[in-house]
This record gives C-alpha cells, sequence and structure tokens, in this order.
C-alpha cells in the first residue's frame, strides 16, 4: 500500500506532525509529500502570480506526475507567522486555495484543513 497524498502545509513545525496523522488515519495514505511554505494559502489565494506560488505548483506537479496522489489538502493554522491573520479570514484564504486547486488539478479531490489553538485538525467545507 504505497498510497501517497499530497500536502500544501505551513513550514511551522507545529503543524506537520497532525497534518500527516489525519492523512494517515482520515485517507488511509502512508506517505504524505509535504509541501512547505509560511502560510501558504496566503499566496494561493490572493498572490498566486508570486514565485512562492510557482514553486509550490511546481512541486505539486511533481508529487501527482511521481507519485499519482489520492488527493491534495491545503492548510492553515491558528498563530501562522507567515500569515498573520484572523481565522475567519484564513478559512476564507483555505476555501480561495482549494477552488484554485480544484481548477488547476480537476482529476483530484482537494481538501481544505483549519488546525486550531489546539492544533487538532477540521476540515473546512
Ligand atoms: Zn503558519
Amino acid at each position: 500500500m504505497n498510497s501517497f497524498f499530497t500536502a500544501i502545509n505551513c513550514m511551522d513545525g507545529r503543524v506537520q506532525l497532525p497534518v500527516i496523522k489525519y492523512i494517515q488515519e482520515k485517507f488511509n495514505a502512508l506517505y504524505v509529500d509535504m509541501i512547505t511554505e509560511p502560510g501558504p494559502i496566503l499566496y494561493l489565494s490572493e498572490h498566486t502570480e508570486h514565485q512562492l506560488a510557482s514553486s509550490i505548483f511546481y512541486r505539486v506537479d511533481l508529487s501527482i506526475s511521481n507519485h499519482n496522489p489520492k488527493g491534495i489538502v491545503i492548510t492553515g493554522h491558528y498563530d501562522c507567522i507567515g500569515n498573520p491573520t484572523s481565522e475567519d479570514e484564513q478559512i476564507i484564504q483555505i476555501r480561495k486555495s482549494k477552488a484554485i486547486l480544484e481548477y488547476r488539478y480537476p482529476e483530484l479531490p482537494i481538501y481544505g484543513l483549519w488546525l486550531d489553538d489546539n492544533f487538532n485538525v477540521h476540515e473546512v467545507g
């Protein structure tokens, strides 16, 4: 069961293991290709022409073409130093990022995740 998932996650050390564990348990994937930037939802929702957005897409493309992931997650979290804005604003950014990823990668399911102040993971509908 060499199943992969692709995660676009913050670089913050507090969010790595919760996201990996959530993906392994919820989606039954063994490995997570982890693509990290500080506050990636900021770039995917509002600055898609920024070089960091291009870099994220480059790495998602590599993950998809080589590891055939079962899906992609995009995350935001409490107390993000790369994206210091409110939870409400970050939820909007997650939804926008999810829509952009759905447009770019229509063959894969995309999931938005929010990590709260206890770093518990919640799916953003
Ligand atoms: Zn962060």
